[in-house]
């Protein structure tokens, strides 16, 4: 798939996940219902569950990898956690545990990102709260000062034409507050962090400014991946603290021509080596069919990226590692693939399917956990036909306290892999406190919670096991 493809489909993923979990029927009470002896499995889950609780062993295994600092792709942490992370599979004593080379793009937020009112009579200079987007170019070395036009929409960019030419444009469409599910709210408004630069430098913009993707509103901005189309300039983007962006815009509001002064030093660079990690429990039936279950290694560089997505990888290598503290040898392999580069394009996820390794495998179903560490509220079953067929498992998630098992899943990563025929399943933790956190500073050890961490990894290790052993 393009590159450019597979950015467009990280935005959508999350929306395609949740409104599938919305519209389709939910599972009658009937459909879990039946006779003890019809319900195997069930002194596992509490043999996982024990286990797993008593030790909270994804948080110690969470603390390690971010104790490597921010996994930025191409930077030295990221190369940290690729060789932490294949230490801590190897002293656990997973089966083949190594890596698979890669090469990604690098891209440097430098040491200088200012913003500044200046000039405004009512209150002077002011400075705003920023961060370079991910990808952007920086600014010329004495910035870029300029008149700021603020916009909800791209059709209202379109609309001011020649308008914005020379001037920064600034986004300021908030997330919906009323939409229960976040990543709804995320995906809608997440085109502007994507495509604003290219589509205000269509216009002869000099600069964006966009209002950080969170429902907080607080000082932290948010960074996150932009895409510049090959057909315009390419101009320098920020993200501007939800804070500044209200005080901004209330200040537009009294002051039209108000302009802000911007200073970025970030830079592409050239592509640097780095790699997927993967180890596994092998199959003792059908070792080449596999259960895969992972996250992604890199994170943002605002923070270590605790939820995103050191959650995810944590709690992968936790499951095989509760399946064998267990005493289970699953029939098929239970693989962990902590993948390299999700935030900048997913190179990991691509190169991942199409390993010359893969020759011979088959991967029945992939479980990407890439939404948080948050207490788990539902199991994503698969497209409506998989569901149909795993839905008799949703009892066995019942003792966790998740409500159901509905339609669902997926994932940047693992995406590459349903060409090949493997059903995308996934897990969903509760979403409400997510995107606090999501790419900024706030994505820390102590936003995670020990226990509510672990229950991803138990509920994981349940998924994992019944697929190992029953199949699809
Ligand atoms: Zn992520």
């Amino acid at each position: 798939m393009a590159q450019r493809d597979m950015k467009r489909e990280i935005l959508m993923l999350p929306v395609i996940l949740i409104s599938t979990f919305m519209i389709l029927p939910l599972p009658t009470p009937a459909a879990a219902q039946g006779k003890p002896q019809d319900r195997p499995y069930l002194d596992i889950v509490g043999k996982l569950t024990g286990l797993g609780l008593q030790d909270e062993g994804a948080y110690e295994i969470l603390r390690k990898l971010v104790s490597v600092g921010p996994r930025l792709t191409a930077s030295p942490g990221a190369a940290a956690g690729v060789e932490l992370m294949r230490q801590v599979m190897q002293d656990l004593g997973f089966d083949d545990v190594h890596l698979e080379p890669i090469t990604v793009n690098r891209w440097v937020r430098g040491d200088t990102e200012k913003a500044r009112i200046i000039c405004s009579p009512l209150v002077g200079s002011v400075p705003l709260t920023i961060c370079a987007l991910g990808g952007s170019v920086g600014t010329p070395e004495l910035g870029v000062t300029a008149p700021v036009v603020e916009v909800g929409s791209f059709g209202e960019l379109k609309a001011l034409g020649e308008k914005v030419r020379d001037r920064i444009v600034f986004f300021n469409r908030p997330m919906d507050r009323k939409l229960v599910q976040t990543f709804g709210a995320y995906g809608g408004a997440a085109d502007q962090r994507v495509h604003g630069a290219s589509e205000a430098a269509k216009l002869g913009a000099s600069a964006i400014l966009v209002r950080s993707l969170t429902l907080r509103i607080d000082d932290f901005p948010h960074t996150g991946l932009l895409e510049y189309d090959p057909a315009a300039p390419k101009i320098p983007a920020a993200a501007v603290s939800t804070a500044g962006a209200e005080f901004l815009s209330a200040l537009l509001r009294k002051e039209p021509d108000v302009r802000v002064h911007l200073e970025l030093n970030c830079q592409n660079l050239a592509p640097v080596p780095s790699a997927n990690v993967v180890g596994e429990i092998r199959g003792s039936k059908r070792p080449d069919e596999i259960i895969l279950v992972g996250g992604h290694l890199d994170s943002w560089d605002l923070a270590v990226g605790a939820h995103d997505d050191g959650a995810g990888c944590a709690n992968s290598v936790e499951a095989l590692k509760l399946i064998k503290a267990a005493g289970l040898k699953p029939r098929r392999t239970i693989r962990a693939v902590m993948f390299m580069d999700e935030e900048f394009g997913g190179t990991g996820g691509r190169f991942y399917a199409m390993d010359e390794r893969r020759k011979g495998e088959k991967h029945l179903a992939a479980i990407e956990l890439d939404s948080g560490g948050f207490l788990p509220i539902a199991v994503g079953g698969g497209k409506p036909e998989v569901f149909e067929k795993l839905k008799k498992w949703e009892y066995l998630f019942k003792p966790l306290g998740i409500a159901m098992m509905r339609p669902g899943g997926g994932g940047v990563d693992v995406a590459p892999l349903a060409a090949q025929g493997t059903v995308l399943l996934g897990i969903s933790p509760d979403s409400q406190r997510y995107f606090d956190v999501h790419h900024s500073g706030h994505d820390i050890l102590e936003s995670v919670h020990p226990r509510e961490l672990e229950l991803n990894a138990i509920t994981l290790a349940i998924y994992a096991y019944i697929l190992a052993q029953e199949g699809i």
